[in-house]
């Protein structure tokens, strides 16, 4: 019974961890944004790519380290 409760435990702490990274990856791209593509040569985990209208930040893909948001000359990207 106690490996049953530490495992709940266990799961618990990842569910946690996991909240914690979703909260920090919060990078995102507006509408300002004008397609340029400045933020694709500057993002070392190759997180963003662009569509007709805009760029996008694959969430999944984004180290949260910030390289993006200096080099937009719209500022559209933000943390
Ligand atoms: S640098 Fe800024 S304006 Fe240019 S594509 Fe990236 S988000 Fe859009
Ligand atoms: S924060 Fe870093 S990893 Fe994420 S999209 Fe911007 S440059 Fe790429």
């Amino acid at each position: 019974m106690a490996k049953s409760g530490n495992g709940n435990v266990f799961l618990q702490i990842i569910q946690s961890t996991n909240e914690r990274i979703e909260e920090t990856m919060a990078h995102t791209i507006s509408d300002d944004c004008t397609n340029c593509g400045t933020c694709v040569d500057y993002c070392s985990a190759s997180a963003i790519s662009g569509t007709e209208s805009k760029h996008c930040i694959d969430a999944d893909m984004c180290i949260d380290c910030g390289s993006c948001i200096d080099v937009c000359p719209a500022n559209a990207i933000n943390a």
